[in-house]
């Protein structure tokens, strides 16, 4: 696999980098596309095949882990896989279009460690663990057992930040938005730097 340009978010659940990379896509000139991963817990709310996730049972999931049809895959919790199929990525790619990737820590360093020029991975850190408990519970699309379930891996994803190419703060909602398009426009798009002629 070769092709264009690689973004990775990647943050505790609640973090707020969904809301990150849905401004992202919406910015014509950073021409990026999202990766629809494959997913096998049932839809959330107003969730849609094909858009949000490909949604899948588990065994259709393990059909694919089998065929390698995966880039990366993880359990991110128990029963609940999630992985990126490599047909997606080549059919982004085909389009010409940079792909960015709203993935847990784990697969995002892997997807790092395979195409490391390639690819911007940025962690969006929460203000606290404190304040993702309130934004998970607002949500409310959970139950509490898996609001719980969700915290606890947080601590540990937060430990993995300084292996990422950036750190996003999202402390301001704002201020991240431009941090974040900042970022990616740099990096799909360089600005030259120019060089002072010498006297
Ligand atoms: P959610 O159930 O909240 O949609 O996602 C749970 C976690 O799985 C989030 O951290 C999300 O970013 C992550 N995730 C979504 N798609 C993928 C994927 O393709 N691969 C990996 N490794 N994680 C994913």
């Amino acid at each position: 696999m070769e092709g264009g340009k690689l973004i990775i978010f990647s943050a505790p659940s609640g973090s707020g980098k969904t809301t990150i990379v849905r401004y992202l896509l919406e910015q014509p000139e950073l021409n990026l596309a999202f990766s629809v991963s494959a997913a096998s817990r049932p839809p959330r709310g107003q969730e849609e095949h094909g858009k949000h996730y490909y949604f899948m049972t588990v065994s259709e999931f393990k059909k694919h882990i089998k065929n390698d049809d995966f880039l990366e895959w993880e359990e991110v919790y128990r029963d609940n896989f999630y992985g990126t199929l490599k047909r997606e990525v080549e059919r982004l790619w085909a389009d010409g279009k940079n792909v960015i990737f709203d993935i847990d820590v784990a697969g995002g360093l892997r997807i790092k460690k395979k195409f490391p020029e390639q690819t911007l991975a940025v962690f969006v850190k929460p203000p606290s663990v404190d304040e993702l408990k309130i934004r998970l519970k607002k949500r409310s699309t959970e139950s509490d057992d898996k609001i719980n379930m969700r915290i606890a891996k947080a601590s540990v994803e937060l430990a993995t930040a300084p292996q990422f190419d950036k750190v996003i703060k999202n402390y301001d909602l704002d201020m991240a938005l431009k941090e974040a398009k900042a970022l990616v426009q740099e990096f799909v798009a360089p600005t030259k730097k120019v060089k002072k002629k010498q006297k």
